[in-house]
C-alpha cells in the first residue's frame, strides 16, 4: 500500500481549508498528501457565514456581504452597523470546486474513500472527524435552513437579521435568523440551543412554514435549497498522539457560545501551513483559554435560565457592534470583553461559577 508524509482525515471545510493553504503556499512541492474523504460528490450543504474580522483564501466565493444587521426580541429591535468587518456568507459548493480544482493540478495529491487504502503507518495524520460521546447533558446548536425564491420582491437586502427571538422558546434557546441574498431570495433558519436528545424541536419544516407565511408574511415563495445541522457546543475528545493532530470541529475550532467556526479553521490552516516543518513538536493552536473559560460560563447559564437567553443576547448587543463583534469573533482585547462582562446579569454569572 502507498504511504504518503501527509494524510488529512475528512475532506470537508477543515480538511479541504489546510490541503488549500498547504498547496498554494507551495508546501506539497515535494510531499505527499493524501485526503480520505467518504463522500461520492461534492455539493453545496452548507452556508458558513462569519464576520470578516480576519482575511481568508475565499473572498471570491462569497455569496453576499453585509454592513447592516439587526437583532430582535418581541417589542423590540436594534439596528446595527458592521462596516469595518462586514458580515460574510460563503457558498460551501463554490468553495469545494475552487478547492477541488486547484488539488487535482498537484500530482503529490491522492483522494481515497476510506483510511484502509494507505499505509499510513509513517504520516503526519490532520484528523477532521470528531469522536463525540455521547451525553444527555451536553449542549448543540441544532438548526434547519431553507433558501425561498418569492414572487415579489420582499427583502432589504443591505440588513439581515442575525437573531429574532420573537418566537415560541417552548423552555428553551431558540430564534430565526434571516440572510436576504437579494430582494426576492433569502436563508430563513430555525435555531435551537439546548439539549439535542429533545426531538419535540425538530419540526423544524413546521416552524419554518409558520415563520415565513405568519410571521414574515409571504404567500408566494418557492423552497430552493435546505440544509440541517448541529454543531457541538462541547469539545469533541482530543486524545493526544505523537504525529497526529485534529482540525476543524474535531480540533476545538468551534467557538462554543457562537457555534463559529470556518474563520477559526481558516487561522488554524495557516498555524499549520507557518509551522509544517517542525509540526510534531508545535505548540497546538486552541481558542485562547480567556473565551474558553467565558463561554463556560455563558453556557452554564444557558442550561440553567434558557428564558434569560433572549434578553442577554439583546442586551450584549446594546454596546458597540464593533465591540460585541470583535469579543464573538476572539479578538477583543482587555477593556472590549469587560465592556461585554458589564452587560451580563452579574449575579446570574456569578452564580453559574459555582453550579
Ligand atoms: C449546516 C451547517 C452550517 C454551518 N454554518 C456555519 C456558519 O454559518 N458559520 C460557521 O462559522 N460555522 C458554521 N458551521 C460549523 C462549521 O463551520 C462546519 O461544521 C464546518 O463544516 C466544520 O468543518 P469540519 O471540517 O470540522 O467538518 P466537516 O466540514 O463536516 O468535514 C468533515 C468531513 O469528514 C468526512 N468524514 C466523515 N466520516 C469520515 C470518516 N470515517 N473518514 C474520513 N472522512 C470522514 C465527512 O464526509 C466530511 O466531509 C455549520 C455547520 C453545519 C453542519
Amino acid at each position: 500500500m502507498k504511504e504518503f508524509d501527509y494524510v488529512i482525515i475528512g475532506g470537508g471545510c477543515a480538511g479541504l481549508s489546510l490541503a488549500y493553504e498547504l498547496e498554494i503556499h507551495k508546501k506539497l512541492n515535494d510531499k505527499t498528501l493524501a485526503i480520505i474523504e467518504p463522500r461520492s460528490e461534492y455539493k453545496k450543504d452548507k452556508t458558513w457565514s462569519f464576520w470578516r474580522v480576519t482575511p481568508h483564501n475565499f473572498d471570491d466565493c462569497v455569496k453576499k456581504n453585509w454592513k447592516n444587521f439587526s437583532i430582535n426580541i418581541p417589542g423590540k429591535t436594534n439596528y446595527l452597523e458592521c462596516k469595518n468587518f462586514p458580515y460574510q456568507s460563503i457558498d460551501s459548493g463554490k468553495f469545494y470546486e475552487k478547492i477541488n480544482n486547484k488539488l487535482k493540478e498537484n500530482k503529490n495529491i491522492s483522494f481515497f474513500k476510506d483510511i484502509t487504502e494507505i499505509n499510513k503507518k509513517n504520516s503526519f495524520i490532520f484528523n477532521s472527524v470528531p469522536e463525540i460521546k455521547k451525553s444527555h447533558l451536553n449542549l448543540w446548536q441544532h438548526f434547519c435552513g431553507v433558501e425561498i425564491e418569492t414572487k415579489n420582491n420582499f427583502f432589504d437586502e443591505e440588513i439581515f437579521n442575525l437573531m429574532d427571538f420573537d418566537c415560541e422558546q417552548r423552555e428553551s434557546v431558540h430564534f430565526f435568523y434571516t440572510l436576504p441574498f437579494s430582494k426576492n431570495k433569502a436563508l430563513v433558519e430555525t435555531t435551537w440551543l439546548s439539549k439535542i436528545n429533545d426531538s419535540s424541536q425538530k419540526d423544524y419544516d413546521k416552524q419554518i412554514k409558520e415563520y415565513i407565511e405568519k410571521h414574515l408574511k409571504i404567500k408566494n415563495y418557492n423552497i430552493t435549497y435546505k440544509e440541517e445541522g448541529a454543531i457541538p457546543l462541547f469539545y469533541p475528545l482530543y486524545k493526544k498522539e505523537k504525529n497526529k493532530i485534529n482540525i476543524g470541529t474535531a480540533g476545538g475550532m468551534t467557538r462554543l457560545s457562537t457555534g463559529y467556526t470556518f474563520l477559526n479553521i481558516q487561522e488554524h490552516s495557516k498555524y499549520i501551513r507557518e509551522n509544517i516543518e517542525n509540526i510534531s513538536n508545535s505548540k497546538k493552536f486552541e481558542i485562547s483559554k480567556k473565551y474558553q473559560f467565558l463561554d463556560d460560563i455563558f453556557l452554564r447559564v444557558l442550561s440553567k435560565h434558557p428564558e434569560k437567553m433572549s434578553g442577554i443576547f439583546f442586551n450584549m448587543f446594546n454596546t458597540s457592534p464593533r465591540t460585541v463583534i470583535k469579543f464573538l469573533s476572539n479578538k477583543s482585547n482587555f477593556l472590549e470583553d469587560l465592556n461585554i462582562i458589564l452587560k451580563m446579569p452579574k449575579w446570574t454569572f456569578i452564580k453559574a461559577l459555582f453550579y
